[in-house]
């Protein structure tokens, strides 16, 4: 086998974006069959950076350009179909434009889509989350989870007269300034670790922001023990403990919050709450909530043009809706299922991968050592690259990084064919397993 290899910038979706050399007859397999996507990627360098307008979507040699979805699937612009396990990075709890969605949201498109007013969708949703998550007294609307995370942070400082922001090292929580890794009073723990969280939140802090797992940072679960202790330190030295549900919050039916064990004071949200469209929201007590009303003294400001706009919040109610405790219940099996075949596929083709899993939200990861640190969930970028690469050739849309989750539309017919893509995938890398073990990372 010809192991020639291809240098080429990539690491997507990781801070890291050192280039790394994928072999040629992969990239050539990929690239051949995609001369409609490499000619988009081509004239798109020009008017948008690097092709792309978020830092996840572009992977090496270019990316695949999607020009629709339906269901559990996508369709590219060179004619192939995908099975969909980014589900636009686990927003899309039940695939793509799901029939109970679409009804509602196409006549709200002719009625008006944002008013400078209150509306009752918007209040049905608030109550939604109301009935839902424990926790979530009231609720105040965004465009996206980075947005309620800045909301989440100012009502905090607000509120305790304070700066200081404990987060903990690989977590995410949008790409807003105040949680950039370098910004200003950031203290950061390491997840799942008791020592150093008494030094770490202190008097000063104003918000201690934690993940019920970390997402971006690998889909490591968290330990209940240390997220309990992380809120029983913010309580005991007066900061706002706030849980950043925009993720998992699909993986419970009032979030992952009450079968932690946690009771936050506030709980930040996102995704699967808008049905398909930007959202994002801060649900917390409501003496916290309270200091953005337009009913007391010196209130926070907070405004949005299109805060709560009218298909989004519309289409979160009917995605809650069609998401009870019976459903995430059988998602969370199906990963769990998914996930092991996934790892015996691996040892089967002699490319040990571990899958590491929270819900119906998943990471591959390569070797066959348990990973539990976002360092090194963030190891072996020419694996993680070859086996995306390797999975679109076999129909099978994944996030580069090596997650994968599951929506409600996925048959158990497409379980299987996702399950036999990655059988697929590492029987194409088990030829190139001496390239991946030079580089040190497949170990
Ligand atoms: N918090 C978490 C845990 C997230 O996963 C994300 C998005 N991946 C965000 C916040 C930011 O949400 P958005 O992309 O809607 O701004």
């Amino acid at each position: 086998m010809d192991h020639a290899s291809t240098a080429v910038r990539g690491a997507p979706g990781l801070a890291d974006a050192h280039p790394v050399a994928l072999p040629e007859p992969l990239v050539d397999a990929y690239a051949t069959m995609r001369p409609r996507s490499r000619e988009i990627f081509e004239r798109a360098c020009v008017a948008l950076p690097g092709a792309e307008t978020r830092s996840v979507t572009h992977f090496a040699p270019f990316p695949t350009s999607i020009e629709r979805g339906a269901g559990s699937r996508l369709h590219d612009v060179d004619g192939h179909e995908y099975l969909d396990v980014v589900n636009n990075y686990t927003s899309l709890i039940h695939g793509n434009a799901f029939a109970p969605i679409v009804e509602v949201q196409i006549p709200l498109l002719s009625s008006g889509t944002a008013f400078s007013a209150l509306h009752l969708r918007q209040l049905e949703l608030a109550e939604a989350l109301r009935a839902r998550v424990a926790s979530v007294e009231q609720v105040r609307f965004t465009n996206s989870g980075s947005e309620a995370s800045a909301l989440a942070l100012r009502i905090a400082r607000k509120a305790t007269g304070r700066r200081g922001l404990v987060m903990a090292t690989g977590a995410y929580h949008g790409g807003v300034d105040p949680f950039h890794p370098d910004a200003p009073e950031v203290i950061r723990v390491d997840y799942n670790q008791l020592d150093g969280l008494d030094s770490a939140i202190t008097e000063s802090t104003a918000a201690v922001f934690m993940e019920p797992f970390l997402g971006a940072g690998g889909v490591l679960p968290g330990e209940p023990e240390f997220l309990r202790a992380v809120q029983d330190r913010a309580r005991e030295v007066g900061a706002v403990f706030v849980l950043d549900e925009v993720q998992s919050l699909r993986n419970g039916f009032g979030g992952m919050q009450s079968e932690l064990g946690l009771d936050p004071d506030l709980t930040t949200m996102g995704k699967i709450i808008g049905g398909g469209l930007p959202i994002g929201a801060v649900g917390g007590r409501a003496r916290l909530l309270e200091l953005t009303s337009p009913l007391v003294p010196e209130r926070l400001e907070h405004s949005g043009t299109f805060n709560g706009n009218i298909p989004a919040v519309a289409g979160g109610v009917v995605a809650l809706r069609h998401l009870d405790g019976a459903r995430i219940e059988q998602l969370n099996t199906d990963a769990a299922l998914l996930a092991e075949r996934i790892e015996a596929a691996g040892r089967a083709s002699g490319m040990p991968v571990t899958v590491t899993r929270s819900g119906s939200i998943m990471n591959v990861h390569p070797g066959a050592a348990r990973v539990h640190t976002p360092k090194a969930a963030h190891r072996g970028l020419t694996f993680r690259a070859a086996l995306h690469l390797a999975l679109l050739v076999e129909g099978v849309y994944a996030a580069p990084r090596g997650m994968l989750n599951l929506s409600t539309v996925l048959t158990p017919e497409d379980l299987e064919a996702v399950a036999a893509g990655y059988a697929r995938a590492f029987e194409h890398l088990s030829d190139y397993q001496a390239l991946l073990e030079r580089d040190g990372e497949a170990a």
